[in-house]
């Protein structure tokens, strides 16, 4: 009785109205070529109360057995009731940490700032809440009797990972298209690993989105980017989980950093949702992280939101949102207008030692995470982040996944950053007292 469709996403302002069933091969409107969007029929939806909602996700929280063991399937009925469980591609992705960074908050003078630890996953960013979503409808058409030879993407490296993985399983033939030499090594290793076809092309990202959309409309292959609805339909379930992990209450904030801005429109579509469900009445503030080599966004928003001027982005060490045409702009400023948002941007320097001071307080941060800790920063400083506040910091990916980020900050071998949080190993001889020297230096004694 659930059902979704792919509507046009710009039907609120120029009226069309496309709908498509979600097993369609399509990423734009035919129509007017905007973006589509999965769009849920709330009938019988509303049929359950918001607070049976609640119960109902409450008791499949932890479960050991698939489908909802994972976070994105225990939510099946509200991201994608078309697909049938035996259908079903998971890695256990979602019900990933809340994190209360005590210590942390009380060093920026906030009482509860909160780290989603979305990097906890298969594959070691939050792309796999939407390639689930996403590599299970392809599977399924697949045994509908679709031809589909294979499914690609361009990335800036947690995409291909999360692709690369989920096709494996499934059996599905993957393709990455990768700016050469601009993604970390262990984002490179695993598609390969994972069997795909790697192709580094000598281009930067935009340049690979270009290509991999030729690709799907002239050769057939299923295209996997976020301009891709479907994908957001399992990242929403962030906004779910973050409600759901604070018994059911809204933040005051939640800060996320943005590249292709898929991610936070994610987020808002999650927030509309539980207020659709009748599950809460308010939504968070949120603001949206960008590098200040790669800002479009806040350009525009610095401007009243006027519409997309794309840059040609700058290297960072945030590579994941080293992004200048941003495909899902226009649902991010519906999301941010939605949500009473704001736009920040980091500079490298402000980035790394952001990420570095969260580290102290136990956390493990890649650099896109450091971007959204030196906005909250940043908010905090101007007030709109209040001690009292509750504030939910997005981490979008595994430290580990990162390592020449973390080492060459501490080694002071980033170019543009000098460190601030530094910490270095001493080489001492095998000796008892040299040890105990330094360890007392160490204590301070
Ligand atoms: C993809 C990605 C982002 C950006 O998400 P968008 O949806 O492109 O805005 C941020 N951080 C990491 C680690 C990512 O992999
Ligand atoms: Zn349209």
């Amino acid at each position: 009785m659930y059902s979704a469709m792919f509507r046009c996403a710009s039907r609120g302002e120029s009226g069309c109205d496309v709908a498509l069933p979600l097993d369609e091969v399509v990423y734009r409107c035919p129509r007017c070529g905007g973006l589509l969007e999965v769009v849920h029929d709330l009938v019988p939806l509303s049929m359950r109360s918001g607070s049976d909602w609640c119960a109902l996700f409450d008791a499949r929280w932890g479960a050991t057995r698939a489908p909802y063991d994972s976070g994105v399937w225990a939510k099946h009925e509200v991201v994608a009731p078309h697909v049938k469980r035996d259908n079903v591609v998971s890695l256990h992705e979602g019900n990933t940490h809340l994190m209360l960074a005590k210590r942390y908050g009380a060093d920026l003078g906030v009482e509860q700032v909160y780290v989603k630890q979305c990097g906890t996953s298969h594959t070691g960013s939050f792309k796999d809440l939407g390639m689930t979503v996403l590599v299970s409808t392809v599977n399924q058409m697949i045994a509908d009797g679709k031809k589909i030879p294979a499914i690609a993407c361009a990335s800036t490296g947690d995409t291909s990972a999360a692709l690369a993985a989920y096709a494996a399983v499934a059996g599905i033939k993957a393709i990455v298209i990768l700016p050469r030499g601009k993604i970390s090594t262990a984002q490179l290793v695993q598609p390969l690993a994972n069997g795909a076809q790697v192709l580094a092309l000598d281009t930067d990202f935009d340049g690979c989105m270009r290509i991999v959309q030729d690709l799907a409309e002239r050769d057939g292959v299923y295209l996997a980017n976020s301009m891709n609805s479907l994908r957001l339909e399992g990242q929403k379930t962030v906004a779910l989980e973050i409600v759901q992990q604070l018994e059911w209450s809204v933040p005051d904030w939640v800060i996320i950093p943005g590249g292709n801005l898929g991610n936070v429109s994610a987020l808002g579509a999650g927030f509309q949702l539980l207020n659709d469900l009748g599950i809460v009445r308010k939504k968070p503030r949120i603001c949206v992280a960008q590098t200040a080599h790669a800002n479009p966004l806040y350009v525009s928003y610095t401007r009243d939101f006027a519409p997309l001027e794309p840059v040609a982005a700058r290297t960072t060490l945030a590579s994941a949102i080293q992004i200048g045409n941003p495909v899902s702009f226009a649902k991010a400023v519906r999301a941010l207008r939605a949500c009473d948002g704001v736009v920040a941007q980091a500079t490298e320097q402000q980035l790394a030692d952001a990420a570095a001071r969260a580290d102290r307080y136990g956390l493990f941060t890649c650099p896109h995470t450091g971007v959204a800790l030196a906005a909250l920063e940043q908010l905090v400083e101007r007030g709109l982040v209040k001690p009292e506040h509750r504030a939910v910091v997005v981490s979008t990916a595994s430290g580990l996944k990162f390592t020449d980020f973390k080492v060459g900050y501490h080694e002071a071998r980033l170019g543009g950053v000098a460190p601030r949080h530094r910490n270095v190993p001493v080489e001492l001889p095998a000796d008892y007292a040299a040890v105990r020297d330094e360890v007392r230096r160490g204590l301070g004694a």
